[in-house]
């Protein structure tokens, strides 16, 4: 089956291999300092080289503000995906929608960009107050601080290193398990449109839709409606899933007509070392073969 090829620790795919087709190592789910990862756009590319990944997608949150500088910086060995990752909200829970292939400079993904960038700083704000009343001192200039420099997309991660600067918590995980977390006491939702309105911007944009890290309890029930407006695929092959899971969800894939893809929704050198996941070119055939690589 197919999730037996995916190389889950760091293998030694681009050395002894002599056919470069069957040593494609891809990852399709990258943050950078544009949203909430901690590397700046060219220094993934530079991290994915030396992870030795030949094929990478940026995906940060509600924006393509970092595709520019990876393409830019990805010469010869990393070619770069355009992509971006949109928080949606429908049918009483939160989706994240995939879109690749995108012109990063569309219009509308544009437009959406700005006014999430200004709702998750309103977003921010509120979250910082609620922790006050909750007792736990942080400012937004800490969330700030914690980012590094001001990025488009402010997010929780963002809001958990500041929480852990100020020494409220040991781990950002630790943040999210007790305060942050979608079900924790300082949560407020970021999410601006619904995943049909996601799906449809993102074919706007000229790209494919895909359902990121489908939530196993809703995956089937939900996958008629989003069917039929248009989702295109499924990420299926991620860290940490089990083997019985991945296969579920290429089931379900193959079931509705959707390719598949797969990546680390890696955000810094705290979740290993880029490259240590990697999907290769038989997983997703399919889906490369849409962007022509
Ligand atoms: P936001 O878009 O601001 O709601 O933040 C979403 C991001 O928070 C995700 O992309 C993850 O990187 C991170 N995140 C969500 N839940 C957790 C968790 N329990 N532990 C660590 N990071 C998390
Ligand atoms: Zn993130
Ligand atoms: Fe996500
Ligand atoms: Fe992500």
């Amino acid at each position: 089956m197919r999730s037996e090829s995916v190389s889950r620790t760091g293998s030694d795919a681009g050395s002894s291999c002599a056919d470069e087709q069957t040593e494609l190592r891809v990852d399709l789910h990258i943050h950078s300092t544009a949203s909430d990862g901690s590397l700046s756009p060219a220094a993934v590319v530079s991290a994915a080289r030396t992870g030795r990944l030949h094929v990478i997608a940026i995906a940060d949150h509600d924006t393509t503000g970092g595709v520019a500088e990876a393409q830019a910086a990805a010469t010869g060995f990393v070619h770069v995906i355009p992509a971006t990752e949109l928080s949606t909200y429908g049918e009483g829970a939160e989706f994240h929608m995939l879109g690749y292939f995108i012109d990063p400079r569309n219009d509308a993904l544009v437009a959406h960009g700005r006014r999430a960038s200004g709702a998750r700083e309103t977003r921010m704000h509120e979250m910082v107050e609620r922790l006050e009343r909750l007792g736990v001192s942080v400012t937004f200039e800490d969330v700030l601080t914690a980012a590094g420099t001001r990025p488009q997309s402010l997010g929780r991660p963002h809001l958990a290193r500041a929480l852990v600067q100020r020494g409220h918590v040991p781990t950002v995980s630790d943040a999210f398990d007790r305060w942050i977390g979608d079900q924790g006491p300082a949560f407020v939702p970021s999410a601006l449109i619904s995943p049909w309105e996601a799906i449809e911007m993102i074919h706007g944009a000229g790209g494919v839709a895909v359902w990121a890290h489908p939530r196993p309890d809703v995956l089937e029930s939900m996958l008629p409606a989003m069917k039929s407006h248009g989702l295109n695929g499924l990420e299926c092959y991620r860290p940490r899933l089990t083997h019985a899971e991945t296969e579920r969800i290429a089931a379900l894939a193959s079931a509705h007509g959707l390719f598949v893809t797969g990546g680390s929704d890696w955000h810094g050198e705290w979740q290993g070392k880029l490259g240590e996941f990697a999907v290769e070119r038989d997983d997703i055939a399919e889906f490369l073969e849409v962007g022509g690589i």
